[in-house]
């Protein structure tokens, strides 16, 4: 299964001819300097294993700006972003045995993996140790073939592109289902930024009474503090934004202003798990202090070196930081259920796909409230 532009030349083994290809659309970027724009591709049809979708919508993850923008000094261009994908199956291969044409699916951010090491025989995808790691549902494997060992590329493509676009071809063992009780735009973000927040959530054993913390109310943020107050948690949003103060109080979740320092003076030592979504490197060191012995302080927002940690505040008190990365897919299927069973989903913006890179521009002022999610149907 691979994508190639239709302006380039058929790789040379194991392609099918074009007229065998799927016409596909999307949009994407060439250069880290270049907005987004419409681009014209085809992808290879499913294999026995393989289902092909109609890309119904597909979220906005800020990770999709870090890449376009190549600020994690990986991406291969052409850029088709879109790791939040709500579709219906069009075709399954003959050995395709779970799903059906006519089910609505789900894809995040994973649509391959070795399938052999530990983690992967664990059913931790999103960890394997495979020579070129995980396949990313865009900019390929996580680990390129020319950083893998023996420079091998298991997977057989260097890049692959993702969901901002009409269709996609996707490994039964990697899609999702979506459950009847939440619409298909609300769904897609719980396929990225619902599993990643949901993970580190369960695997640090957050429950009923906890007192949880919240670092960044955006879209992963917004969507941690729901999740938590389903499992039962006392939670509370640290943010920079005055006016979310108010977001918060609508959505039922106590805020703290991080500069606020007499309402964080009486939080320290307080906490017993604290999750930082923000999207860069950033001080972490107050938000160490607020957490009780022996607890966590978990980042998954900053994927990148960060300000120097005080291990005197980490050391006297046995406490812990720590990352984690998206979530395997059982986790992924979880937390799909457990928002359906909850009643909870993020709060979304349904834009037009001519709408992204004034979006993109919006997600960076920390505008958007709080998950851009794009309508494939305007692709037209
Ligand atoms: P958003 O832009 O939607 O939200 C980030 C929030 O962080 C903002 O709304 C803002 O909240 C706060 N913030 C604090 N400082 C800054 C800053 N300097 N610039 C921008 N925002 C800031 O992003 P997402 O929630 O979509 O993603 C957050 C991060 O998580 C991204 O870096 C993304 O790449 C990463 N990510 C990591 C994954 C993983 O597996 N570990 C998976 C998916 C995403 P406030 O105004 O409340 O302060």
């Amino acid at each position: 299964m691979t994508e190639r532009a239709l302006a380039s030349a058929p790789e040379p083994h194991s392609q099918p001819d074009d007229s065998a290809m799927l016409k596909a659309v999307g949009y994407a970027a060439t250069h880290s300097f270049s907005k987004l724009k419409r681009f014209e591709f085809l992808r290879a049809p499913a294999q026995a294993n393989e289902v092909e979708l109609e890309v119904l919508f597909c979220g906005v993850c800020h990770s999709d700006i870090h890449q376009v923008k190549n600020e994690w000094s990986n991406t291969v261009y052409p850029c088709l972003p879109g790791h939040e994908i709500v579709g219906r199956i069009t075709r399954t291969g003959a050995s395709v045995t779970r799903h059906r044409v006519g089910d609505l699916v789900g894809v995040g951010c994973m649509i391959d993996s070795c399938g052999s090491c530990a983690p992967c025989r664990s059913g931790d995808q999103n960890y394997c140790e495979g020579p070129n790691s995980w396949l990313a549902t865009y900019n390929g494997p996580m680990v390129p073939a020319a950083k893998a060992p023996g420079k091998a590329n298991t997977y057989g493509r260097d890049n692959t592109f993702g969901g901002y676009s009409n269709n996609l071809v996707v490994k039964e063992d990697f899609l999702l289902k979506i459950p009847s009780g939440i619409p298909a735009a609300v769904a897609a973000p719980i396929l990225c930024a619902g599993v990643t927040t949901y993970s580190p959530l369960k695997h640090w054993g957050v429950t009923a009474g906890m007192k949880v913390g919240i670092v960044g109310l955006g879209g992963l943020g917004h969507l941690a503090c729901k999740l938590a107050q389903a499992m039962g948690a006392q939670v509370t949003a640290f943010t920079r934004t005055p006016d979310k103060l108010d977001d918060a109080g609508r959505l039922g979740i106590a805020a703290v202003l991080e500069t606020d320092r007499q309402a964080m003076e009486p939080l320290k030592s307080s906490f017993d798990f604290i999750l930082s979504t923000v999207p860069e490197k950033h001080d972490i060191n107050p938000y160490i202090e607020l957490l009780k012995r022996d607890c966590t302080l978990c980042i998954v927002g900053a994927l990148e070196p960060m300000e120097p940690v005080n291990n005197a505040q980490v050391a006297f008190h046995r406490k812990q930081v720590a990352g984690s990365l998206i979530g395997n897919l059982a986790d992924t299927q979880e937390v799909l259920d457990f928002c359906a069973r909850h009643g909870i989903g993020p709060d979304i913006e349904v834009i037009g796909i001519d709408d992204i890179n004034d979006a993109y521009d919006r997600i960076e002022k920390g505008e958007v409230r709080f998950r851009y999610v794009i309508d494939m149907a305007t692709l037209g």
